[in-house]
């Protein structure tokens, strides 16, 4: 079995998870013998070993340094960044950047995806909410509200702008669930029905979120 760190507490049951550095944390109960700890994990291997792999194949992105093949998120994929003899910033099967726009490239592809996203974004809330049947009164974009997307009282939208680095389906659950609070001004079970007939898989794509925000800067 791999290393794993143990954190014994008042409770009464044994659980395993894997942080985002790929380190194993066991939970146990204080006074769990050791032979039950490892017993327990070993029935959970396969999960564990999987689990720590695909930790290990996405690692959170530290700090950017801009250099060339460094991996950046569109709509859910990843494309390395190349800088060329080019006039503007443009997606093929990588990022491309003009090479004069090196010494400012955070403050261009910025730019370029705070763009993108305006015009994804805005295309699929209109498209989402004709389908939900409903309407909002203005749409906005920040990257200071802490929540991935908003809805006030008076069905004023805003969303994060770094959204657009989510895959699609992703972006639809985020779009879909503010929509959904124009309708229901509370996360009640009324409210989650409505975001459940419109993306019936939300929890994954929630769960995307929280996996992946670390991997959605620029
Ligand atoms: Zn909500």
């Amino acid at each position: 079995m791999h290393n794993y760190k143990l954190i014994r507490a008042h409770r009464s049951s044994i659980s395993v998870s894997i942080n985002r550095d790929g380190e194993i944390i066991v939970h146990a109960p204080r006074l769990m013998p050791l032979f039950f700890i490892e017993r327990f994990l070993e029935e959970k291997r396969e999960w564990i070993e999987k689990a720590v792999e695909k930790m290990h194949s996405h690692p959170k992105v530290h700090k950017r340094e801009y250099l060339e093949d460094e991996s950046f998120l569109f709509l859910g994929k990843e494309y390395p960044l190349h800088f060329g003899n080019y006039q503007e910033i443009s997606l093929t099967d990588r990022l491309n950047v003009p090479q004069i726009l090196k010494f400012r490239v955070q403050k261009e592809l910025t730019n370029w995806y705070i763009k993108k996203a305006k015009e994804k974004i805005t295309e699929r809330v209109k498209y989402h909410a004709e389908k939900m049947g409903t309407t909002y009164t203005s749409l906005m974009f920040s990257d200071t509200i802490s929540k991935w997307g908003s809805c006030t009282h008076d069905n004023r939208l805003q969303f994060r702008w770094r959204l657009i680095m989510a895959p699609l389906m992703v972006i639809d659950y985020v779009i879909i669930h503010e929509l959904a609070h124009t309708i229901e001004h509370n996360h009640s079970n009324a409210f989650w029905a409505i975001v459940r007939k419109y993306t019936p898989a939300y929890r994954q794509h929630k769960k995307w979120l929280e996996t992946n925000a670390d991997l959605m800067v620029i």
